[in-house]
């Protein structure tokens, strides 16, 4: 027997879930590394991103910079560029984005633990939007292309109204939702919105169209719409590239120790195999050598065995081999061989180590 056979043989479910694990550690570890280099590249462009304030004389440097404003950032007030939406509740607010959510808050039954307990999904969730632009100095205006592509975006909504409404149910719903075990305790709503006159920062493409200044998503780096500052949208992504770096070293210092102890444990369990292959040699030579003893003596030494002669398993064949570290002499090598891997004695139960034949003088 080769030893890629016997290495063949030592692969089996337990290798092979071990051996994903460890691809699927190593896949983690890249893939957070992969995060850790987006946002590290994102932070870098965004310092590169031109500082832009918006005025008269924007769109002709614009124009005559060719490729240098790219990627930029500006900040201005919002202003629709027509009529603006209004507030459900307030109708004096007025918003160019408002984003109206529903969520249904309900007690479920929960049947293994037997307790009530509360869950909350959404039931809608929608936006409404009005083109707008943002105003910097001198009434010069920079036009937002399709906001809701940005990241962030949702940072910048105001959280305008926040109700919350009790079902109109029945006695009977109430049975009912007892005995389904599903039920409704009310629904809260949520009114955002992009408020007009907000302070924003926009970091994106910056592009004239039928001689207006606009932004728009850009093919590299990151379309961002936010309250916040220039330096701390950097910071933003310098932290998040930081917390996948750090991630990324743990999962793959985790899964190097994971491959250290696998393949220890896989080595030991390959000269495990190594040895039983030796064994099984070793029993073979032992039937060859019964069989050659066969042809000279007929079964003579069969039929002349005793009860101590016989092996205990088959009751047929002599005991031919010893069995250490035990000692023990008590079956055939044919039956040595059936036994159950790991091996143990059939008398004490201890670990069968080596067979060595018993040569009768
Ligand atoms: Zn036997
Ligand atoms: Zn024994």
């Amino acid at each position: 027997m080769g030893w890629t056979d016997v290495l063949y043989d030592c692969i089996d479910g337990e290798v092979l879930l071990e051996a994903s694990l460890v691809g699927l550690g190593f896949g983690l570890s890249s893939l957070f590394y992969h995060f850790r280099n987006k946002h590290d590249a994102a932070a870098k462009h965004l310092k590169d991103a031109s500082l832009l304030s918006i005025n008269d004389d924007l769109l002709n440097e614009v124009k005559y910079a060719g490729d240098n404003f790219q990627y930029v950032a500006l900040s201005g007030k919002v202003q629709p560029d027509a009529a603006s939406l209004r507030s459900r509740y307030f109708p004096d607010r007025e918003g160019v984005i408002i984003n109206f959510i529903t969520e249904e808050r309900k007690e479920v039954w929960a049947k293994y633990s037997h307790v009530w307990y509360e869950s909350e999904n959404e039931l809608s969730n929608i936006i409404d939007t009005v083109p707008f632009s943002l105003k910097g100095a001198d009434n010069a205006t920079v036009h937002v292309v399709d906001p809701l592509q940005s990241s962030w975006c949702s940072d910048t909504l105001d959280t305008i109204n926040k109700e919350y409404r009790s079902p109109n149910s029945s006695v009977m719903d109430s049975i009912i939702g007892i005995v389904s075990g599903d039920r409704v305790k009310g629904y809260t709503d949520t009114e955002k919105m992009l408020q007009v006159g907000t302070k924003l920062l926009g970091i994106g493409e910056l592009f004239i169209e039928d001689g207006l200044l606009k932004l728009k998503k850009p093919i590299h780096g990151e379309y961002i719409l936010t309250k916040s500052s220039h330096a701390d949208v950097i910071r933003h992504f310098q932290s998040k590239s930081k917390l996948w770096k750090v991630l990324g070293i743990l999962s793959f210092a985790a899964t190097v120790i994971g491959l250290y102890f696998a393949g220890k444990r896989f080595w030991e369990k390959y000269k495990s195999a190594v040895e039983y292959a030796k064994m099984r040699e070793e029993l073979a030579e032992v039937r060859q050598q019964r069989q050659a003893t066969r042809r000279t003596t007929g079964n003579m030494s069969e039929r002349n065995l005793g009860q101590d002669d016989t092996c205990i398993i088959c009751l047929t064949n002599p005991r031919e081999c010893v069995i250490l570290d035990c000692g023990h002499i008590c079956a055939c090598v044919d039956c040595v061989e059936i036994l159950p891997s790991p091996k143990t004695c059939p008398i004490c139960r201890s670990d069968i180590k080596k067979i060595v034949p018993l040569f009768h003088a």
